[in-house]
């Protein structure tokens, strides 16, 4: 092989700094530098100190009035200092996050974060590497993060996968793959408008998350052809529905082509029957896809993990980073069986991305081709290092804390006379209400102020559903902060709030 000319070096390459006259937004001399340095070092301190603090600060406050006038003032021309702007951060921006990074946010599923995962995003930042593919290290992370969770959920090894934006970016990818194999016609030439005749179509629960409405949207195939089956008790999709639906659709000539299960619902954390739909799909010849948000990351327990038996049969699974495995946002990931139908669905070869003998782009653009993104940033570090230090065993056990701490907090409930269950708690997301005994419309006003007076306390954020038609306190526990004395604290405060408002209302 060829050897770079040793006449042309590294060596000479390099160039007097005070010959420079261009403008960079580096700092312009080492004073500067050391300033900047200074300022890094002063961030890192604050970070940990709120870090250490957090249980003093409120969950959630308000965004003042002020505050929101500040942060709609127009663009600045003129420079200012960097100190100024930092304390402007810690005024205005730093105190009013959404708070799941507090150990009693339970509110819709958002991850926690974690201290060194927010370092090593500082990392991949700074390093600041573009992962469409290239011979480099960041697209082997990538690869070996994805590898690891081909192992972990039992796929095999020549799957392919891709971290994304989040769940719902992953899940697209899926059913994306999913209509190019089943269409039964060349859908990325011809485009869906040459199949007018015979519909393809897509099954899912009524408590399918709704990311299922956008993707089958973008992807042209349209809403009323997202099959919606019925749930059983147990907020599963019934099985003997699915099953009579996809056999209408096909006797009146439609195109079944998937079934999206669902791992964790988000209404109440049920887990479909992925054992039997995996059967059912086998027999049908439909692609089977999990949506596991967040219950795929039950396989990393020991004692739960039997709640997703079966997942191994999908032929495409989403799940989050950025949820169970209390990741920063943003993290998700897609991985799929059949690795060259995954390829085939998205891969281009523009001229300016061709792959070259030797060289940075020696490497396929390999990420850009496996889904919708090619400006990619390096998504894998903080749970590469994360899954370095702790091992992946650590997660397990957290994940399964945070299951025991549902079942806690139901006991909790049942032990209340004015309080009420309103669906079974099989993982880690609980359904409940204040309960006195009066109607619906004053029981559903009632826990609708509830729950926002709650949030406005700061002492905890948890958020709703519809269950039944009945308004229902939801809390899904996916914090690695959470105590079980904050489950205590969660329903004494309820139970407080829910009286002063019996009183109110009557
Ligand atoms: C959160 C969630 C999604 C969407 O994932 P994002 O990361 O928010 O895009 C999809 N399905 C389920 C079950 C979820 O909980």
């Amino acid at each position: 092989m060829p050897k770079a000319n040793n006449i042309i070096s590294l060596r000479n390459s390099s160039i007097q700094p005070n010959t420079i006259t261009e403008e960079t937004l580096d700092p312009k001399d080492p004073k500067d530098w050391d300033l900047l340095r200074e300022l890094g070092h002063r961030m890192i301190d604050d970070i940990f100190d709120s870090f250490i603090d957090i249980r003093n600060k409120p969950v959630w406050q308000a965004v003042p009035n002020d505050v929101k006038t500040q942060l709609q003032l127009s663009v600045p021309h003129a420079p200012s200092d960097v100190f100024q702007v930092y304390e402007k951060f810690k005024q205005l921006i730093k105190p009013y996050p959404t708070g799941n990074a507090h150990p009693r946010f339970w509110g819709w599923v958002m991850g926690t974060g974690s201290p060194l995962a927010s370092l090593a995003d500082l990392l991949a930042s700074s390093m600041n590497p573009h992962i469409a593919g290239y011979d480099q290290s960041a697209a082997l992370v990538e690869e070996q993060v994805i590898n690891w969770f081909k192992e972990l959920f039992h796929f095999p090894e020549n799957s392919s996968g891709l971290l994304v934006s989040g769940g719902t970016m992953a899940n697209l990818i899926g059913l994306t793959v999913a209509r190019h194999k089943q269409a039964g016609f060349d859908i990325r030439n011809q485009g869906l408008q040459s199949n007018n005749d015979r519909p393809l179509v897509v099954y899912c629960s009524t408590e399918t998350h709704s990311w299922s409405q956008k993707a089958i949207e973008l992807l042209g195939i349209g809403n009323n052809y997202l099959r919606r089956i019925a749930v059983n008790n147990q907020f599963q999709i019934d099985l003997r529905e699915l099953e009579q639906t996809i056999d209408k659709d096909r006797n009146e000539g439609l195109n079944p082509i998937c079934v999206i299960a669902t791992a964790g619902t988000v209404n109440t954390g049920s887990t479909d029957d992925l054992m039997v739909i995996g059967q059912i799909c086998e027999q049908q010849g439909l692609w089977f896809h999990i949506d596991g948000a967040f219950g795929a990351l039950v396989a990393l327990t020991e004692n739960y993990k039997h709640i997703v038996k079966g997942m191994e049969k999908a032929d495409s699974i989403a799940f989050d980073f950025h949820k169970w495995m209390y990741m920063p946002f943003d993290a998700g990931c897609v991985i799929v069986k059949d690795a060259s139908s995954h390829k085939e669905t998205f891969s281009v070869s523009p001229s300016y991305l061709a792959t070259m003998q030797r060289g940075l782009s020696s490497k396929p653009m390999n990420f850009a081709s496996l889904g919708v993104d090619l400006s990619r940033s390096f998504r894998a570090l903080k749970i590469w290092f994360s899954i370095q230090t702790e091992g992946i065993d650590k997660f397990g056990r957290l994940i399964e804390q945070n299951i025991n701490q549902a079942f806690y907090l139901e006991k909790l409930i049942l032990n209340e006379k004015n309080l009420q269950l309103l669906a079974p708690v099989s993982m880690n997301v609980v359904c409940f209400r204040f309960y006195i005994d009066t109607d619906e419309i004053k029981l559903n006003q009632l826990n609708k102020e509830l729950l926002v007076r709650l949030q406005e306390t700061g002492i905890a954020v948890i958020s709703s559903t519809i269950i039944s038609n009945k308004f229902a306190l939801r809390v899904a526990i996916t914090n690695h902060r959470s105590h079980l004395q904050d489950f205590d604290l969660l329903i004494n405060t309820v139970l407080n709030i829910g009286l002063i408002l019996e009183t109110e209302l009557t």
